[in-house]
């Protein structure tokens, strides 16, 4: 009772779950057990490595108990023969070994990611060196462990290095991405946060993350079907095309879904392997999970790419204040449009307006006012314009109209509805929005600056003329 007491305050609620969630995923790898203690596919690899990313060494006493928990588990499942005080020592010295290792990963991973200031592809790749270099490490150190104490013949070192190693680096390499990301949640006062990394996305899946979940599953059960009923060994690498399914998750689902689909993916390759009895070829799964899993977290690029990307898009074709074409945009789109017109012979115009006195509502009325002044007058043009037309911020308090398909005629009419539209605005006392418009047909030979000087000539005739009306050339 008092040890449960003591073990209690030891581990908070948290540190309680990392040991029972530690034992589950432990209990998971036996399902491909290769030779006493190698299981191929050690999925507490992943989870100790992320456990020392993510919350660091507060995560030691749970591990290291859990690590005592199997310890006496092993004997009792291989018959060795120790007393207790014995079991413990191993078992510690087993922990120690198996945690050692990664926490020197996780270390240099925090301070690499630091200094890389959190490059996606370069976290990717010290990610891969580490897993590599790490299991290796804790192969060698658990290995010389379980000797040492007597858990294992010095003799089965030989045929077990390999499967071991290969099995840890599957764990850290397949399951450790899923596990930082799950136990984020769970531990707030977190070492690492891999949201700086792979940007914070939801955790949703899209609508056709079914099919590509179904893609992956029906791939798999025929690569093992094939490689259970063929007869030919070298069948196995069929498990290769598993990396189709798993690209496209990584280019167009987020990163969590695509390190849960990863350790999906190598949870059923170890329970088919197990189920169909494909043993003998479990080390060609375990290299295809590794390099389809490397891939894949390459592939984590592309969607944060693409994120970007329409970021940036948005951002150099919208104008902030008052949310209507930039200048650039603007541009892009009337040079089209103005050769589609001439190409079809179409009628098309341009309408140039500009606030009347803009000047004198910013002094007196302020600069917010005025701000408000320009949004309104861009919403109420919009709402009396057609789809097709093309609205932009040509600079300050001056805006662009593209009316493709339209001619002269309505033009002016538009323009006067939006003039007496401007009129009706009431956003401060005695304050009277209007503007003032020019208007110009497309000729054969236009572009957008020679149709654009016509309509801002017949502006400035509209200012000359007493403004608040439309002129046109
Ligand atoms: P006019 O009737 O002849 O057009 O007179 P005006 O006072 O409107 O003169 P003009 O068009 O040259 O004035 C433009 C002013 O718009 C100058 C500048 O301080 C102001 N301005 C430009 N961009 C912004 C903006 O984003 N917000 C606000 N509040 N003012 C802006
Ligand atoms: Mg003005």
């Amino acid at each position: 009772m008092q040890l449960a007491n003591k073990i209690g305050t030891l581990l908070p609620w948290r540190n309680a779950l990392l040991l029972f969630l530690w034992l589950a995923v432990w209990a998971l790898g036996l399902l491909v057990e290769y030779a006493p203690h190698a299981s191929v596919w050690f999925p507490v690899a992943g989870l100790t490595c992320a456990a020392m990313l993510v919350v660091g060494i507060r995560a030691v006493p749970a591990i290291l108990i859990a690590a005592v928990i199997i310890t006496f588990w092993t004997a009792l499942h291989y018959d060795i023969d120790m007393s207790n005080r014995q079991l413990i020592e191993a078992g510690l010295l087993f922990g120690i070994a198996h945690i050692f290792p990664y926490y020197l990963g996780a270390v240099t991973l925090r301070k690499l990611s630091a200094v890389s200031k959190y490059n996606l592809p370069l976290f990717v790749v010290s990610f891969l060196v580490l897993a590599v270099g790490c299991s290796l490490l804790a192969t060698a150190a658990v290995l010389s462990s379980l000797v040492f104490t007597g858990l294992m013949p010095a003799a089965d070192v030989a045929s077990t290095w390999l499967p071991f190693w290969i099995g840890d680096m599957a764990g850290v390499v397949v399951i450790a991405p899923m596990f930082a990301s799950i136990l984020l949640y769970v531990f707030p006062e977190r070492k690492f946060n891999i949201h700086l990394v792979i940007g914070i996305h939801s955790k949703l899946a899209s609508h056709h993350f079914k099919y590509k979940l179904s893609l992956t599953i029906v791939m798999l059960l025929v690569a093992m079907l094939i490689a259970r009923y063929s007869g030919s060994s070298e069948s196995a690498f069929a498990i290769f095309f598993l990396v189709i399914p798993h690209m496209w998750i990584a280019c167009t689902e987020t990163p969590f879904i695509t390190v849960v689909s990863l350790a999906l993916t190598s949870f059923l390759i170890a329970l088919l392997v197990n189920l169909f009895g494909l043993m003998d070829n479990v080390m060609v799964y375990q290299f295809a999970i590794n390099v389809i899993a490397a891939n894949a977290l390459f592939g984590l690029a592309v969607p944060a790419l693409v994120a970007s990307n329409n970021q940036l898009r948005l951002v150099a074709s919208t104008d902030t204040l008052t949310r209507v074409a930039s200048r650039s945009y603007l541009q892009q789109r009337a040079d089209l449009e103005i050769t589609r017109s001439l190409q079809q012979s179409e009628p098309l115009c341009l309408m140039v307006f500009d606030i009347d006195h803009f000047k004198q509502i910013n002094d007196h009325y302020g600069h917010s006012i005025g701000d408000e002044v320009l949004r309104l007058a861009c919403q109420h043009a919009q709402h009396l314009l057609r789809p097709a037309d093309i609205i932009g911020r040509y600079g300050g308090d001056e805006f662009v109209v593209v009316l493709p398909n339209t001619a002269k005629e309505a033009v002016v009419a538009i323009g006067n509805r939006i003039i007496e539209r401007l009129l009706q605005i009431e956003l401060a006392e005695q304050l009277k929005v209007s503007a003032s418009f020019g208007v110009a047909a497309l000729q054969q030979g236009d572009n957008f600056r020679s149709l654009f000087e016509r309509a801002d000539a017949a502006l400035y005739r509209a200012k000359q003329q007493g403004r608040s009306q439309v002129a046109w050339h």
